[in-house]
C-alpha cells in the first residue's frame, strides 16, 4: 500500500517507520525540509537501536529506509496514497484544513485518518466532502514500541473505512481497539481518571508520590505509576486534557489545586526538571519539596 504521513514530529515519524516496516511505501510530509530530515534521522536512529538489540536486521533497516521518502509538498505526499494519516499539531482548525486540502488531491477511495489524541474526529472529518472515509487512528508514543492503536469511529465513518483501518493496524502487528468518538476515547479517559485521583491523594496527604506509584506498579503491575507518568507526559499537558474532559464530561475531571499550582510555577515534570518529583538527566532524584507527602 501507499501510506502518506503528514507531520514528521514525535508521532509522524513513528507512524511512518512502523508503516514502512510493515512493507508499505511511505511518504512523510512536513512544512520544512529540516523537520522532514529530523524525522528521517529519528527513524534511522530507532532502527539502529533495533539492530543493536537484535530486533531488526541490517537488511530490514535498509529496506525500511528505502521505502520512506520525505517531502514538503502536500501534493507529492498524498498523490497515490491509499491511506493518509495526519499527525500535525493538535489544533482543530489546522486538522480540518489539512484533511480538507488532502481530499482535493486524492482519489475517491483514499482513506483519511487522524492521529488526534483528544479532539473530536467527527468534527475534524466534517471538513470532508466524503466524511465516511474519515477515521481516527490514535497511536501511542513511542509508536515503534507501543502495541496499541485506538481506532476511533466517527459519526460518519462507514463500515468499509473501519474494516480498512482495522486491517491496516493488524498489519502493523499492533492491536486495534475500536472506540466511539467520545472525549478522551478509552485510553486517555481512564489513564487521566487514575492520574487525577492520584494527585488528589498526594494533595490530601494520603500517601507520598513514591508510595502511590509503588502501589500501582507492584500491586497492579502498571509499568509506571500514575504520578511518575504525569511528570513524564508533562503536567501542562495533563492539565489541558483535564480541563477539556471536565468541560465535556463533568466535575469528576476537575483539575486539583496542586496540579494548577505546579503548572503556574512552571514545574511541568521531567521536561523542566521538577513536577511531583525532581528529575536529573531523565531520572527521578527526589520528591518535589512542595508536595505534601507523608
Ligand atoms: P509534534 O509537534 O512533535 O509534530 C507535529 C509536526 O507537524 C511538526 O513537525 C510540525 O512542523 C508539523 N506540521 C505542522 N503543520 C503541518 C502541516 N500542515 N503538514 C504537515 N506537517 C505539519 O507533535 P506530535 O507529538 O507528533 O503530535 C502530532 C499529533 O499526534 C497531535 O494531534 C497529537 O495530539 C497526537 N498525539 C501525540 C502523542 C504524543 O505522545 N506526542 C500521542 C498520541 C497522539
Amino acid at each position: 500500500m501507499q501510506v502518506s504521513v503528514l507531520g514528521a514530529g514525535t508521532m509522524g515519524h513513528g507512524i511512518a517507520q512502523v508503516s514502512a516496516m510493515a512493507g508499505h511505501e511511505v511518504t512523510m510530509r512536513d512544512i520544512e525540509m529540516e523537520y522532514v530530515r529530523n524525522g528521517m534521522d529519528a527513524i534511522e536512529e530507532n532502527l539502529q537501536g533495533g539492530v543493536e538489540r537484535d530486533k531488526v536486521t541490517q537488511a530490514e533497516l535498509s529496506a525500511t529506509l528505502d521505502r520512506i521518502s520525505g517531502t514538503t509538498s502536500l501534493e507529492e505526499a498524498v498523490a497515490d496514497a491509499d491511506l493518509v494519516v495526519e499527525a500535525v499539531p493538535e489544533d482543530m482548525e489546522l486538522k480540518r484544513e489539512t484533511v480538507s486540502d488532502v481530499e482535493t488531491l486524492v482519489g475517491e477511495e483514499t482513506i483519511i485518518a487522524s492521529n488526534t489524541s483528544s479532539l473530536s474526529v467527527t468534527e475534524i472529518m466534517s471538513a470532508l466532502d466524503s466524511p465516511e472515509r474519515g477515521i481516527g487512528l490514535h497511536f501511542f508514543n513511542p509508536v515503534h514500541i507501543m502495541g496499541l492503536v485506538e481506532v476511533v469511529v466517527a459519526e460518519q465513518t462507514d463500515e468499509s473505512t473501519l474494516a480498512f483501518a482495522s486491517e491496516f493496524v493488524e498489519g502493523l502487528d499492533k492491536t486495534a481497539v475500536e472506540v466511539g468518538d467520545s472525549p478522551g476515547f478509552a485510553s486517555s479517559r481512564l489513564g487521566v481518571a487514575l492520574g487525577v485521583e492520584a494527585m488528589r491523594m498526594v494533595q490530601e496527604g494520603v500517601a507520598s508520590p513514591h508510595d502511590i506509584d509503588d502501589a500501582m506498579e507492584l500491586g497492579y503491575n502498571h509499568p509506571v505509576g500514575p504520578i511518575e507518568l504525569g511528570d513524564v507526559v508533562g503536567l501542562d499537558v495533563r492539565l489541558g486534557i483535564l480541563e477539556y474532559l471536565r468541560e465535556e464530561l463533568g466535575e469528576r475531571f476537575r483539575p486539583p489545586q496542586i496540579l494548577k499550582r505546579k503548572v503556574r510555577a512552571g514545574k511541568l515534570g521531567k521536561k523542566t526538571g521538577e513536577g511531583f518529583y525532581v528529575w536529573e538527566d531523565g531520572e527521578i532524584v527526589g520528591v518535589s519539596e512542595d508536595v505534601m507527602g507523608r
